[in-house]
C-alpha cells in the first residue's frame, strides 16, 4: 500500500494525524518546523518528539523528496535549481542575491494553462499543480543552500513569478504564503512575499479577502485591450476594464500599492502611446511599474526594446507619479527566466512530433 507523502501534508492534516493518536496538535508545528525550517526530513532526527512517535512517523509516511536535477550558477550570482518530483515532473526556482536582499522566485505549477505568448512556461502546457509541500520545499531548499554557503545571507523575499499562474493554484499558494510569514516557520516580513498574477479576477477578489497583507503584482504588459488579448489569452476572459475595476477596489495594505510587471517588447508595446494608455489604466490605483526588457530565447520572435524607448517610457510614467524602475532579467546565461530550464528538460524528455507541434512560433 502506498503511504501518504509527508511533503503533501498540510498543517491541518498533521494535526488530525497526531490527534488520532491522542497526541497534542502542536506536534504538527514541530514536524513542519523540522521539515521546512531545519531542512530535516528524517523523522528519526526529530529530537523534540519522543522515540515511539518518531518511529510511527517514519513508518506511516513516505518521506521521499523532490530530487535536485540540476543547479546552475549565473555570472551575476543568481542560482537556478531544477527539481524532479517523485512522479517525474520538473519544476524550478531561482535564488537571486541583491545587495540589500535575497529573493527567491518560486514556481506554483508544473507548466501553465494560460499560454502567454512571450512565456516559455506557457509553451509547455499544463501538467499539474505543485502541492503546498512542493512550494514550501523550494524555500526550504534555498534557505538551506544559503546556510551551507559560508555566508551570513538569508532568504528575505519570495516572489511567485516562477512557473505557473499562482492564483490558479489558489489554496496551496495562499497556504504557503501563510507559512512564509509565520513567525514559527519562515518568519519573512509580510511585505516581502509577493504574489504575481496575470489577472484572474475572482481569485484576486478572494485574495483581497483572505490575505491582503501580502503584496500583489499584476503581469500587465499592455494597457491596450486588444494587444493584451493577443499577448495574454486570459485577457479575453478577464478584460482590462474589469481588471481595473477589481484593482480599484483591492484593499491595498502596503505603502507601494500594486506592482505592475511590464515586459518591454520592441515595436510592440513600448511607444509613448502605450505609456499613455498605461497611465490611463492606472489612474486612481496606487501603483509601481517594473519595466522588464524582453529576455530573448531561442525560437522567439520578440526582442527587447531599445534603450532610448525604455528611457522615454520610464520618463513618461515617472513624471506622472508612477515609479518605474527598469529591471534587467537576472541569470540570463543560465536560462533563469520562468520555465526556461524545465521546458528545455521537457523537450529533451518528450521530443515527440506532438511536442514539436506544440512549440508555437509566436510563443516566448
Ligand atoms: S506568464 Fe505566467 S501566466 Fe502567462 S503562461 Fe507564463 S507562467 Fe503562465
Amino acid at each position: 500500500l502506498n503511504k501518504p507523502l509527508a511533503l503533501s501534508q498540510s498543517i491541518k492534516m498533521w494535526e488530525q494525524w497526531f490527534q488520532s493518536l491522542d497526541e497534542k496538535p502542536y506536534r504538527a508545528k514541530q514536524v513542519i518546523k523540522w521539515m521546512y525550517v531545519d531542512f530535516v526530513f528524517d523523522p528519526s532526527q526529530f529530537l523534540n518528539i519522543k522515540a515511539p512517535l518518531r518511529l510511527k512517523l517514519a513508518e506511516s509516511f513516505d518521506w521521499t523528496l523532490p530530487s535536485l536535477d540540476s543547479a546552475l550558477k549565473s555570472s551575476d550570482e543568481s542560482e537556478k535549481f531544477l527539481f524532479k518530483t517523485i512522479d517525474g515532473q520538473f519544476f524550478e526556482c531561482v535564488l537571486m542575491p541583491f545587495s540589500n536582499r535575497v529573493t527567491l522566485c518560486v514556481s506554483s505549477q508544473v507548466g501553465c494553462k494560460l499560454g502567454c505568448r512571450f512565456c516559455q512556461t506557457g509553451k509547455m502546457g499544463f501538467t499539474r499543480h505543485l502541492s503546498l509541500g512542493e512550494i514550501l520545499f523550494q524555500a526550504a531548499y534555498a534557505s538551506n543552500h544559503l546556510r551551507t554557503q559560508n555566508t551570513e545571507r538569508k532568504l528575505t523575499n519570495i516572489v511567485f513569478m516562477g512557473m505557473g499562474e499562482p492564483l490558479d493554484n489558489y489554496d496551496a499558494v495562499v497556504e504557503s504564503c501563510k507559512h512564509f510569514i509565520d513567525k514559527n516557520f519562515f518568519n519573512l516580513s509580510h511585505n516581502k512575499v509577493t504574489i504575481s498574477t496575470s489577472g484572474l479576477i475572482p481569485q484576486i477578489e478572494q485574495l483581497g479577502r483572505d490575505l491582503p497583507i501580502v503584496p500583489l503584482a499584476i503581469s500587465l504588459h499592455s494597457a491596450d485591450n486588444e494587444l493584451r488579448s493577443q499577448m495574454m489569452p486570459i485577457n479575453k476572459k478577464y478584460p482590462l476594464p474589469e481588471l481595473r475595476k477589481t484593482l480599484l477596489n483591492y484593499p491595498i495594505q502596503n505603502r507601494h500599492g500594486i506592482t505592475f510587471e511590464y515586459i518591454m517588447i520592441k515595436n510592440k508595446n513600448d511607444s509613448v502611446e502605450h505609456a499613455k494608455k498605461l497611465v490611463n489604466f492606472l489612474k486612481g490605483i496606487k501603483a509601481k511599474v517594473n519595466l522588464i526588457p524582453m529576455n530573448t530565447h531561442p525560437g522567439i520572435e520578440m526582442e527587447a526594446s531599445e534603450e532610448v524607448k525604455l528611457k522615454d517610457f520610464q520618463k513618461y510614467l515617472s513624471t506622472r507619479g508612477y515609479p518605474a524602475p527598469i529591471r534587467y532579467s537576472r541569470g540570463q546565461d543560465v536560462s533563469a527566466a520562468c520555465g526556461q530550464l524545465a521546458s528545455k528538460k521537457k523537450d529533451e524528455l518528450d521530443f515527440t512530433p506532438r511536442s514539436v507541434a506544440r512549440l508555437r512560433k509566436s510563443a516566448v
